[in-house]
């Protein structure tokens, strides 16, 4: 017997020492009730513990009774009170609730494991071969669903976890692969991009920037220097007598010679602003992006010094020459070309000064050379016939 009833001197045992059919009967339901708190779990509002312990207690009731005693005859209590109608009752209302309970779990359970389901057929839907293994686990999940077997839904949905993530892990990998290839072949695709458009903006004997180059870098800087407040100023440098260079040394020699022009102007405009252009035939320009014009006029004697000091080795001696510059700070109102032009008509005023000089042009609208006269001159053009002044000095040149 599974409950122990209690001893009593006073009262016989109501119970015959050999068991019943009835106690027998008593021991079985008291063995469920026990096992049924035994297994108890947790629901929405009865912990396992106190099923257990209510399981306990019923089963205790309906063995050794509420201990209080049926009314019986000259032999003694019939019977303990048994309550077999209210364990009845609490065992059914018990599982009508886990039942209920269980079934809700599920039902959140399926709903949650469906919404992952379609969630992962959207999203893993790229790799075939891992949707094939996606696909058969997910498989196996919809027949553990039709089984409702909650243990097989939970293996499945364990399976199918461990299956994405290793699905996941490995497409990261071979992302991350492909992203390294392609940012290799972006950056070599932008490097040759770069070299393109470097080539196309530069002259191919000085490697200097163009023409075109320096005609959308003064429009630029031209427009951003009245957002920014910046003081912009350029430089026009022109070689003086080149024409004789040429003719006295060679027309190779004076490439020679607008090669080391070139070096030198890069030298002494190394600050990654400053822009230095070859504007055409042995005119050069450079753009101070901000610089007083007092700063920058010392800027542009240093340059005339140090090219009146440069001497070029050729097959017909040494060559030495001089430039001559204009210098133009930019005037508001000013656009990339009016502002070019100023300082070519500053230029114009250096050769008439008799070269090897600096001239600063005067802001726009205020004095000696307007911004159209200076258009006017076309640069590299037959101006330079009315240009007067001294020869430059060329060591060795006729
Ligand atoms: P000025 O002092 O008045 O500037 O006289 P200049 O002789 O320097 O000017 P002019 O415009 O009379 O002559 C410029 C010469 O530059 C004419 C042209 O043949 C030469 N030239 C233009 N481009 C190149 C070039 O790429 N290489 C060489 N070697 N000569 C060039
Ligand atoms: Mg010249
Ligand atoms: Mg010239």
């Amino acid at each position: 017997m599974f409950w122990k009833k209690p001893s009593g001197t006073a009262a016989p045992e109501p119970v015959p020492a050999v068991a019943s059919a009835e106690d027998m009967a008593l021991d079985v339901v008291a063995s469920l009730l026990k096992n049924f708190g035994e297994n108890a779990f947790d629901t929405d509002n009865v912990s396992a513990h106190d099923t257990r312990s209510e399981c306990e207690g019923w089963a205790k009731r309906i063995t050794v009774g509420d201990g209080k005693t049926e009314a019986g005859d000259e032999h003694g209590p019939k019977s303990f009170k048994r309550d077999f109608a209210g364990v009845r009752n609490y065992f059914a209302a018990q599982r009508s609730h886990e039942r209920e309970f269980v079934g809700r779990s599920l039902g959140n359970l399926r709903e949650a494991v469906h919404a992952f389901a379609r969630c992962l057929t959207t999203t893993v839907a790229e790799d075939r071969a891992s949707d094939e293994r996606v696909g058969a686990q997910l498989g196996r999940l919809v027949g553990a669903f039709q089984s409702n077997d909650s243990q097989a839904i939970r293996h499945e949905a364990e399976g199918i976890v461990a299956v994405v993530q290793a699905v996941m892990a490995e497409r990261a990998e071979s992302q991350k692969r492909v992203l390294n290839e392609l940012s290799q072949n972006v950056s070599e695709l932008r490097e040759e991009l770069q070299r393109v458009r470097d080539q196309a903006a530069l002259d191919p004997l000085t490697q200097l920037f163009n023409r075109a180059a320096l005609d959308a870098h003064l429009d630029r800087v031209a427009d951003l220097a009245f957002l920014l407040s910046s003081s912009p100023c350029i430089l026009m440098i022109d070689v003086d007598h080149f024409k004789r260079i040429n003719d006295g040394y060679g027309h190779a020699a004076g490439d020679e010679v607008l090669r080391r022009v070139a070096d030198m102007l890069v030298r002494n405009f190394l600050r990654r602003e400053d822009f230095v252009a070859r504007y055409g035939g042995e005119e050069f320009v450079v753009v101070i992006p901000d610089s007083s014009l007092h700063n920058a006029e010392l800027r542009a004697e240093r340059v005339r010094h140090s090219l009146a000091e440069l001497e070029i080795d050729s097959a017909k001696g040494k060559i030495q020459g001089t430039v001559s510059i204009g210098l133009a700070a930019l005037s508001s109102g000013d656009s990339g070309s009016s502002w070019l032009a100023r300082a070519d008509a500053a230029l114009y005023e250096a050769k008439g000064a008799g070269r090897n000089c600096v001239r600063i042009a005067r802001a726009e609208g205020s004095g000696v050379l307007s911004a159209g006269a200076a258009r006017s001159i076309a640069p590299g053009s037959a101006r330079d016939q009315s240009r007067t002044g001294l020869n430059p000095r060329l060591t060795g040149a006729q």
